[in-house]
């Protein structure tokens, strides 16, 4: 957030009030050489006397600094209540709980926090600098009047009296800005650290030096053995100690109650995360041996929660594999394998109609579309392997059925994991997988586990019973 905030006016920022600083520098030697000659301790009673202001710009810089990255936590708060209070996606039940005022107050009541907050540290600031205002104030004044009494003396003219005026008054000035310049260039300079600290994040999943090549075609299977896994800061675990077999070219179901550590498995078969302990493991190589980017280019995944890309429908099934450069013949083959080209031949522009409400002439779809169009660009990406987590959620029991059909043809000989609350969809599997608690603790077909009696057959009964 910070880091977002600052970067783009800080560095421009910073190189500004370089250029401001060496050019008063300059200047300000400039007068102090020419007040030198009436007294060599009138420069550094001028240098002297901004001291007490350097250290308050010096002091307030770093308890702004301390300020912001206290208010970062509120300030993005504040940030999301102002989403939920004008995103369309939040719209329909800001409106019908009708928490439009509740969100506006929660809003209202963190940016007077942050503004008491502000105001104290600018009234403490404001003070500070009239404090060693006045402490200048006196130097110069002591300076003008030892002038003065030199000038009656007759040891010095009106002439260099005035000209000591102009010089000494520039000088003031001049050290005020420089001031000015050192304190923006030491706030910028802080806040830049903390751009500097979000560059040196490093990726905690990284490829190899060298990297085993990723099967184009699997023999054996993809494979989990004692796989512990807990999400970075969190003490629950999602897995644990948790195996399965996936044999090369077979479609799996994984089924289960929600919190299971279902959506987990297809994370970490694509390597968002690595195991706390275990292994996962395609055809006996670990998946830390492969190149991230290789491993992820051999998996077709459908998120349980897929993108709405505002691009045209056609762009939307080819962000699959926009590396293969798909033909339209591909995209459409892809939108009719997920179900989804007689809906979009309904479209007013067909594959070039533009999806969405985001854009003008953008047309929005229903859930279930939606869902239809991100499958074909999972479709599309023509790989060994497919990770389908809730493909059919939001299908009509037509549209599952008529799509169940196509997808078993289309997945022929890849190794598929689909992962679903829908008994109707499980039972497409050779082997279906009962989870529970980040374990597996049931296996067989559809017919093997009603014969079984066990939670699969439980959860079958009930639904039938509804
Ligand atoms: P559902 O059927 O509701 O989709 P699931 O079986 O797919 O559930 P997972 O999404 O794998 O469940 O979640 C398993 C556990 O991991 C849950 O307890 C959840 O709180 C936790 N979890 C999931 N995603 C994250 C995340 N990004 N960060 C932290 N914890 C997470």
């Amino acid at each position: 957030h910070r880091a977002r905030a600052e970067a783009d006016y800080r560095p421009s920022a910073l190189l500004e009030t370089l250029g401001g600083l060496l050019q008063n520098g300059l200047t300000l030697v400039a007068m102090l050489v020419v007040l030198a000659r009436y007294g060599v301790w009138l420069p550094v009673a001028l240098l002297a006397s901004t001291l007490p202001a350097l250290a308050v710009v010096l002091r307030y810089a770093a308890r702004q600094y301390q300020f912001r990255m206290r208010a970062t936590p509120v300030e993005r708060r504040t940030w999301y209540y102002d989403w939920l209070l004008t995103a369309g996606e939040a719209a329909p039940e800001i409106r019908l709980f009708a928490l439009g005022d509740y969100f506006k107050a929660a809003y209202l009541g963190l940016r007077k926090q942050v503004r008491e907050e502000r105001l104290e540290l600018a009234r403490g600031q404001g003070l500070a600098e009239l404090a060693s205002g006045a402490a200048a104030l006196v130097v110069a004044a002591s300076a003008f009047l030892w002038m003065i009494a030199r000038t009656l003396r007759g040891s010095l003219s009106l002439g260099d009296l005035a000209l000591f005026y102009q010089a000494f008054q520039q000088g003031l000035r001049l050290a005020r800005t420089l001031l000015e310049n050192v304190g923006q260039l030491y706030r910028n300079s802080l806040f830049l650290g903390t751009f500097f600290e979000f560059l040196e994040l490093k990726p905690t999943v990284v490829s190899p030096a060298k990297p085993a090549a990723v099967p184009v075609r699997l023999s054996e299977g993809i494979r989990f053995t004692g796989v512990t896994f807990r999400y970075p800061d969190t003490r629950r675990v999602a897995l644990r100690d948790f195996s399965l077999s996936i044999p090369a070219g077979r479609l799996i179901a994984i089924i289960g109650p929600n919190g299971a550590g279902k959506s987990t498995l297809v994370k970490l078969l694509c390597r968002f995360y690595d195991p706390e302990a275990g292994s996962i493991t395609i055809d006996g190589v670990d998946l830390r041996r492969f190149s991230v980017e290789e491993l992820r280019q051999r998996i077709s995944v459908f998120f349980q929660q897929p993108v709405h890309y505002n691009t045209t429908v056609r762009e939307n099934i080819a962000l699959g594999n926009l590396a293969s450069a798909p033909t339209d013949a591909a995209v459409e083959a892809a939108a009719k394998a997920a179900g989804a080209d007689a809906f979009i031949r309904d479209l007013p522009e067909g594959y070039g109609n533009l999806l969405g409400h985001l854009f003008e002439k953008g047309t929005e779809l229903s859930v279930g579309e939606w869902q239809r169009v991100a499958l074909a660009r999972s479709i599309l990406r023509e790989s060994p392997m497919i990770l389908l987590d809730e493909p059919t959620s939001a299908m009509d029991p037509w549209a599952e059925a008529d799509w169940l059909n196509r997808f078993h043809s289309f997945a022929q000989g890849r190794t598929t994991i689909i992962i679903t609350h829908r008994f109707t969809t499980a039972r497409l599997a050779d082997q279906i997988h009962v989870m529970e608690q980040g374990q597996i603790v049931e296996s067989g077909s559809h017919h093997e586990l009603i014969g079984r009696g066990g939670h699969y057959a439980a959860r079958w009964a009930a639904m039938n019973i509804v």
